[in-house]
């Protein structure tokens, strides 16, 4: 540090827009979250307002706990156009074509960045999370639906149209089960928490329970067991499409499935080994921030945004890279 006087701790705020909840963080030089707020992303039947009105009150927060913000990083699920900071599509959200930087920029006065929620989860996974030092990886985040970091030479890939890493739409099972994309067999169907969830509850014919529900009654319920195999199968095939078009150093998988650890893993594992018969499959390892991915994602967005630096391990003071 130089002699310079800096202002007292520079804050970066950080916005991770789902589809139910708006998770809300401000960040602090060395990459804690000094503070969190919440809001439901659908209030008032009003997502860009909601979105607003968090960022409004994120920044008063940062403000009442002394620390100045230096930036802000929203992302988004769905088509997201980093480059003009504009939300081109998110079905869930029912977000086209938000000029999302410019809005809140004029609220707040801030430098802002947006970005998408999977890419910023692969920015944080390869920062301080299971990525640490790749060049070439793929987080896939199993929540709701299924998007892809596909991170190449470093780089969390966009694509021509913004839609790189839709890998949930991959056809695993042409002609299957539809999806409600328009399309059938796709690989959400079977392997995103919400998928399983509708599989096994037409199977038995009641609603209610999530993947960890299911993830728990594997061992002693036929219909748990069978979707779930029906889910590590369609997810394994996936990974050896990816891995002989990509070549990735390892697969990081997110979300609640993630943290059942090897009941969920190790079929994975064994399916995208048994995919591939001539090449060695790349490790397949669990995410290190889960839930919390896109938002340090979006905090590490907004420092870079600034100017500010972003060293190796930033963002997990309490989190220890696994070994590689
Ligand atoms: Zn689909």
């Amino acid at each position: 540090m130089s002699g310079v006087i800096q202002p007292e701790g520079r804050c970066v705020l950080a916005v991770d827009v789902g589809g139910t909840t708006i998770k809300a963080a401000v960040v602090g030089e060395d990459g804690r979250f000094l503070s969190s707020l919440t809001a439901p992303s659908q209030a008032d039947d009003d997502p860009v307002e909601a979105i607003r009105s968090l960022c409004r009150e994120l920044r008063a927060h940062a403000l009442s706990l002394g620390s100045t913000p230096a930036a802000i990083g929203v992302v988004t699920p769905g088509l997201v156009d980093e480059r003009d900071g504009v939300v081109r599509y998110a079905a869930n959200l029912r977000l086209r074509d938000v000029p999302l930087r410019a809005l809140v920029s004029g609220d707040l006065g801030l430098p802002v960045v947006v970005g998408h929620d999977a890419r910023a989860a692969g920015i944080a996974e390869a920062t301080a999370g299971a990525a640490v030092g790749l060049d070439n990886f793929l987080l896939l985040p199993l929540g709701t639906g299924i998007a892809a970091a596909v991170v190449v030479h470093g780089v969390p890939v966009a694509g021509a149209t913004r839609a790189a890493g839709e890998v949930g739409h991959m056809p695993v099972y042409p002609g299957g089960e539809p999806c409600s994309c328009g399309q059938r067999g796709c690989l959400e169907v079977y392997a995103s928490a919400g998928g399983m969830a509708r599989r096994y509850a037409r199977r038995v014919g009641t609603s209610g329970a999530d993947s960890q529900a299911i993830a728990d009654a594997v061992a002693t319920d036929p219909h748990a067991r069978a979707v779930w195999n029906d889910a590590t199968q369609a997810l394994g095939t996936a990974l050896a499409t990816l891995t002989l078009a990509l070549d990735p150093a390892r697969v990081v998988l997110g979300g609640g499935l993630a943290e059942a650890g090897a009941l969920f893993l190790d079929p994975v594992r064994e399916a995208l080994h048994g995919a591939l018969a001539w090449r060695n499959p790349p490790p397949v390892l669990r995410s290190a921030f889960g839930a919390q991915a896109a938002q340090v994602g979006a905090a590490i967005m907004a420092r870079r945004k600034a100017g500010l630096s972003v060293p190796d391990g930033w963002g997990a003071p309490d989190l220890v890279p696994p070994a590689a």
